[in-house]
């Protein structure tokens, strides 16, 4: 059995048949991905694994680097793309290992596996304002820390006083909002060299009436309810926004509004917003996404760069998007390195 890649169908199983034994948390093979991302689309991981505790992860973690499998760690799939072809290595979740928050006066402290959209609620509930910013975000707590997630209202680095994480030789660092590379719609998480994976975040927020922030929230809610596509499933903003520009009005200007793909469409209510009608392909995606940054550059001069995050890492997907077009008779983009079928 190649140790890098697991290989076939039933590389997988006995891959799952020797962790599974070591861990209290839950390991299962070939797990279709597009059940764990909100777009609901994408093949299957080799290895899908749902540590029980910090522990466990831990484990689980040392591992996958002895068996020589690459790994990532997903949230709640709500900024991921997964080709069709899956992912040739195992993917972790923390949703069981840390799910939990802790409430100290102002400060919060919260798992990485805890559901945002939880979070900005429990905390408006309490009267603890600076999460407003977060608010109909549908991630983790740990993807939002990755992404440095946010609107022009907030962005996660704005509440963070520390956070935890774990590095792939199983440290766990204590690390302040300075260390961690933060940027708009970026942080050091995403470098591919450091594989860290967040586990907690001590949030400090401030007191405000519940009242009055419960009221800000639900009208914040119902404006982006009313201009997003949150009806049909979604991977959120496509590209991100070019400096002093907007993604979603480039390409909207650039007559792709609507534009549908088989089953993959540009969303008709917000041109940054790809959506499933049905049974779209990853195929179909990523032929949207290179049709419309073609579309604006030639109309707009400009480059839109993806927000979204390519399981597979982000170079693949470079080259997905600013390759050569594949050949109608070839196979589908999404089939490069990483993506091998699984
Ligand atoms: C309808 C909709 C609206 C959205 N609106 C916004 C918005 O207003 N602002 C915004 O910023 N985003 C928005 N998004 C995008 C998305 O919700 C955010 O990027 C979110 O923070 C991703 O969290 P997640 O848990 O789903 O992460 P995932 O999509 O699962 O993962 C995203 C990235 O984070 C990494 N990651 C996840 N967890 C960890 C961890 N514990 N440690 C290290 N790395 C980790 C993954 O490897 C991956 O690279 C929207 C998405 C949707 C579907």
């Amino acid at each position: 059995m190649s140790a890098a890649g697991g290989g076939e169908p039933e590389a997988w199983a006995a891959w799952a048949a020797r962790l599974g034994p070591r861990l209290a948390g839950r390991v299962t093979a070939r797990e279709p991905l597009s059940r764990h991302t909100t777009l609901k689309v994408g093949g299957p991981a080799g290895l899908y694994v749902v540590p029980a505790d910090l522990e466990d992860l831990r484990r689980a973690v040392a591992w996958l680097e002895e068996a020589g499998l690459a790994w990532r760690v997903i949230g709640l799939g709500s900024n991921l793309l997964v080709p069709d072809e899956g992912f040739a290595g195992a993917v972790l979740t923390l949703q069981r290992a840390a799910n939990w928050i802790e409430f100290q006066g102002t400060r919060v402290r919260v798992g990485a596996g805890f559901p945002l959209a939880r979070l900005v609620q429990e905390t408006a509930k309490r009267g603890l304002a600076g999460t407003v910013g977060l608010a109909g975000i549908p991630g983790s707590v740990g993807g939002a820390l990755a992404m440095n997630a946010g609107t022009p209202r907030g962005e996660m680095k704005d509440v963070l006083e520390s956070c935890l994480y774990l590095t792939p030789d199983g440290r766990l660092v204590e690390a302040g909002p300075d260390e961690l590379g933060f940027a708009y719609r970026r942080t050091a998480f995403l470098d591919p060299g450091r594989r860290w994976i967040a586990v907690a975040a001590v949030l400090r927020l401030s007191p405000a009436p519940a009242e009055s922030l419960r009221a800000e929230l639900r009208e914040y809610l119902a404006h982006r309810n009313a201009t997003q596509p949150v009806e049909l499933p979604n991977t959120g903003s496509v590209f991100t926004n070019p400096p002093g520009r907007h993604a979603g009005r480039l390409i909207e200007e650039a007559g792709l509004k609507g534009e549908r793909l088989g089953d993959a469409q540009i969303s008709p209510k917000h041109a940054n917003f790809i959506v499933n009608l049905g049974q779209a392909r990853m195929a179909e995606v990523v032929a949207l996404m290179r049709r419309a940054r073609e579309r604006v550059r030639e109309t707009a001069g400009i480059v839109l760069e993806p927000e979204v995050r390519w399981l597979c890492g982000q170079e693949e997907l470079r080259r997905l998007l600013d390759g050569p077009a594949p050949h109608p008779a070839s196979r589908a983009p999404g089939a490069g390195e990483g993506s091998r079928a699984v």
